[in-house]
Parts: C-alpha cells; structure tokens; sequence
C-alpha cells in the first residue's frame, strides 16, 4: 500500500489540504475559504471553528480525490497563518472570542504606551521583534480585559492560548495536546528567543498567565497523535511550522546572498542566517525559522503586512477587476502608471517603516487616471515594498542580495515579479510549484517520520523554474524609487 504525507495550510484567505507523495508531487488537493469579519475600521477576525470545520472538510476532500485511505498518510504536517490569536475554555474546547488575526491593529494604543514607556530595546533583545500590534501579545490582553470574566478564568487557569497551529493540534489531538512549534512562538512576541523559552518579563509587560500557554515542541519529529474518535484514525502530527517558514523551509539549499519572498495576503521575505541569531538593526526581525534534531536555525524576516489584500481589495473593494488574474490584463493594458503610486498600508506599514498608523494611499491622480493605471500602480506598489524590505537586509547582512526566490498566491503574476526583478535588479526565480507553503510543511512532516530519511534526499526533488532578469536602466530604477519613498512618506502617520 503506498504512502502519502497529509500537508493541512491554514491561510489568512482559505485553508487547503494536499497531499504529496515520495516525490514530491500533490496528487491531490482541496482549498475553501472562509469568513473574513471586519469589526470596526483596523479589526479582522475569523471564527475559530469555522477555520476548524473548513480545515477538517478540506482534508476529507483532499483524500477523496486522492482516492487514498486515511490510514495510508504516513505523517501529517501543519503550517498556518501566523500571530493570529485564539483564546478558549480548556473544558469546553469552545473559543472565548473570535480569533484576531495578524493585520488587526485594535491593540495600537497599548503599543504605543510600551514605546512611550522605552521598552521597544528590552523588548527586541528577548523576543527578537519589535512593539507592535502584529504580533499575538497584545491580543491575548485584548481578549482578556474585553470578554466578560475571562482574566478570572485565567487566572484560574481554565483557558489557553494558541496560534492557530496549536488550536488545530488541539482539536485534532480531541483536546489532548496543548503545543505549539516553536517558529509560531517566536511571533508571539512572549518568546525568548535567545533561550527558546517563554519569557516571563514579556509575559507580565501583557499580564498573561502562564498557565495558559502552549508548550514548545519542535518543527520536524512526532509531536502528537490524531484522536481516531475526531479524525477516523491515530496518525502522526510530524511537521509543525508557522507558513513564512515553512515556505522557506520548501525552497530547501539556501546560502547566502539568497532569500525567499512569499507574496500572500502579505509578503514575507526570509533569509536564514544559520545557528546564530542575528540582530537586526534596521527594523527587520530576527526569528527562529526550524529547530529539529537538536538544531536550530535563525532567520532575519521582513513583514510586509498587505500586499495581495490590496488585489482582492481591487476586486471587493473598488470593484474593478472580478478576480484576482484580471489586475495583470489591466496592469498590461497601459504602458506605465502615468506617475501614479499606491502605497498599499492596508493594515498599517510592516518592514522597515513600522508604522502602525500608516493607511493605504493613492498618490498622483490626474484626469486622465483609469483604473488600468490603479492596478499597474498596486502591483508596482507591492514590487517596492520587497524593494524596501531587501535594502534593509542588505544593510543587516552586509552581504548584497544575488536572487529572490517566489512563491505564494500572487506571484503567479508575471507582471509582478518582472517589475520586482526590474526594480532590485536581480533575477527573481519562481518554481512551478508556487505552494511552497504546504510543500515545505509537508518536508518537515515527511522527515519527521523517516518518510524521506534526511534533507539531501529532499533537495534533490527539485521542481521546473522560471527566471525573471532585470531589465531595467539603473537610471530608470533610481528615479522610480526616489518617487515611491516621497509616496511612502504620504502614507505614514495618517490614521494617528
Ligand atoms: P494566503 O496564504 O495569505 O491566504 P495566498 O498565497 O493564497 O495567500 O495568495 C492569495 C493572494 O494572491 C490574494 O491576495 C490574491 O489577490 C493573489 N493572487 C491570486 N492569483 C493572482 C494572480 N493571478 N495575479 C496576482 N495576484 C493573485
């Protein structure tokens, strides 16, 4: 009977199952979306068991099509959005409060008295981050001064908190596990990222009890069995990763002068920069990517916090495209934006701004602007926010970028990742398989069951790409990017 390893990618947009087999291949795969809330301007939250039907169903179809037996997937692996925050009840396994997802800047003002307070350096020394409202801290405290009697509870010791990894271990597992890996903890901005322990002075800077904490388990090995009562079956959770880093865990042999951007719902580039952390010291992160086999590897990341939201933004926003595909016909319909620029701070400025009160900002409309130039000028604009992002490495690692490689839901545009190779002038590379996320996630889990016996065997699955080189002038390249940090400059601020 042949094997498979079940990769489950719970996204900001949708959650997807796919299953791979020794090759390497997706024989077969399952997306659904689910519900975005927006509360009140700035807040975004999921329903937690929404996000738990929708993955459950999507891991039934994914078998189905497959026309595989559940007890023939050797290991599973979980990645999923990062930071975005679940409280519930340890008894009734229910959510006290909707999830509050990474882009949710209800917690700004608590942030802003941290900073007022100079915190931002101790802060930064243990958890590698810096004070925002991106990370899950702050909404842990949120959900426990808002829900009526939940700090007694806690205090009690009667709820945990998860990412959604953990909250997904923890139904799979019918409750019995209460983990997290330890890449989800390092945004948590509770871990202690040197000692790979939760800190307790960053616990009591957001008064959360420890009690309700996950405990840290590895990215790669068994960390837990599925209930067969909730899941039909008992089979190994092998892989745990928060999806940044399972993506860049999927791009496998990195070196330096090489990093990996994921164009999603944001995008994140990561450099792993080996056993040693890093500290940054232009505002870029410094995070654990894996740990497994007693070994551990650092990364220095930047979070660019909206980037393809603004091409669904296009589509249910403004309502000029229909789908997603349509922002590349219309970007190519004109020959350029007519000096338009659209600085997409959706959900505040990430990477290397760090304003949280950055808005999302249209610059240089004329009469003759149409809609071609609004979606020429978006995903331009998503093109210089990695632009910026890559300085800041550069400038950290003291080492010059030679290759970008892509993956994610937006970087099926080819439009997009010439402009981005134009603008860095570097080549940006984009295998055939833009699922890394899930790809990578599903490596972790693979290895951690001895279903690939160790990583040279992964790094010879290599898949088709496709190179985009610069081809740009360097003049051309200077002048556009003078123009778009005036653009930026517009942007900040604007909603404090
Ligand atoms: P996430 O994991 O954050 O939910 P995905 O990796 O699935 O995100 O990427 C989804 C994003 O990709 C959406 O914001 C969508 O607008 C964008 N996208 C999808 N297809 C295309 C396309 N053909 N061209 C440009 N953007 C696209």
């Amino acid at each position: 009977m042949d094997k498979y390893i079940l990769a489950i990618d719970q996204g900001t947009t949708s959650s997807r199952a796919l299953i791979f087999n020794k090759d390497g291949n997706v024989i077969s795969s399952a997306q659904q979306e689910f519900t975005q809330y927006y509360p009140n301007p700035g807040e975004v939250e999921h329903d937690p068991l929404e996000i738990w039907q929708s993955v459950l169903s999507v891991v039934e179809k994914a078998i189905e099509q497959g026309n595989i037996e559940k007890k023939q997937i050797e290991g599973i692996g979980i990645t999923n959005q990062r930071e975005t925050t679940v409280v519930w009840n340890k008894e009734t396994g229910k959510p006290i409060y909707n999830a509050i997802v990474w882009q949710d800047r209800r917690t700004s003002a608590k942030i802003d008295n941290l900073k007022e307070r100079e915190l931002q350096k101790e802060v930064k020394n243990r958890s590698g981050l810096l004070l925002d409202a991106y990370f899950s801290a702050s909404k842990v405290e949120w959900i426990l001064d808002h829900v009526e009697n939940a700090r007694n509870l806690a205090n009690q010791g009667k709820l945990a908190f998860g990412t959604i990894d953990s909250w997904l271990i923890w139904h799979l597992t019918g409750g019995k596990k209460h983990i997290t890996d330890v890449s989800n903890a390092s945004r948590t901005l509770l871990l202690n990222v040197n000692k790979v322990k939760w800190d307790v002075v960053l616990l009591d800077l957001f008064n959360i009890p420890e009690s309700m904490l996950p405990q840290l388990c590895d990215n790669s090995g068994i960390v837990a069995y599925t209930s067969s009562e909730v899941f039909g079956e008992q089979i190994p959770i092998s892989g745990v990763a928060g999806d940044q880093q399972a993506a860049t865990f999927g791009h496998t042999g990195f070196h330096k002068g090489i990093a990996k951007n994921t164009y999603g719902t944001g995008c994140f580039l990561i450099s792993p920069t080996g056993k040693t952390l890093v500290p940054s010291a232009k505002s870029l992160l410094s995070t654990i990517c894996w740990r497994f086999n007693n070994e551990i590897t650092y990364g220095l990341e930047g979070s660019i916090l909206a980037s393809g939201s603004a091409i669904t933004w296009l589509r249910d926003g403004l309502g000029i495209i229909n789908n997603a595909d349509e922002v590349n016909t219309l970007a190519n319909s004109v020959p350029d934006t007519g000096d338009v620029y659209f600085v997409p701070a959706l959900a505040g400025l990430g990477s290397p701004y760090w304003d949280q009160y950055a808005r999302g900002t249209i610059v240089g409309i004329d009469r003759g602007t149409t809609k071609a130039h609004i979606a020429r000028a978006t995903l331009e604009g998503i093109a210089f926010q990695v632009y910026d992002v890559v300085k800041a490495l550069e400038e950290d690692s003291h080492t010059p970028l030679e290759l970008l490689t892509v993956d994610g839901g937006a970087a099926r545009s080819d439009f997009l990742l010439q402009f981005q190779a134009d603008i860095l002038g570097i080549p940006v590379e984009r295998p055939q398989e833009i699922e890394l996320t899930a790809k990578g996630v599903g490596y972790l889990a693979g290895l951690g069951v001895g279903y690939w016996d160790n990583l040279s065997q992964i790094q010879q699955i290599k898949s088709d790409t496709k190179v985009f080189e610069p081809k740009m002038s360097e003049n051309e390249r200077k002048q556009r990017c003078d123009r778009w940090l005036e653009a930026v400059n517009r942007a900040k601020t604007w909603a404090s």
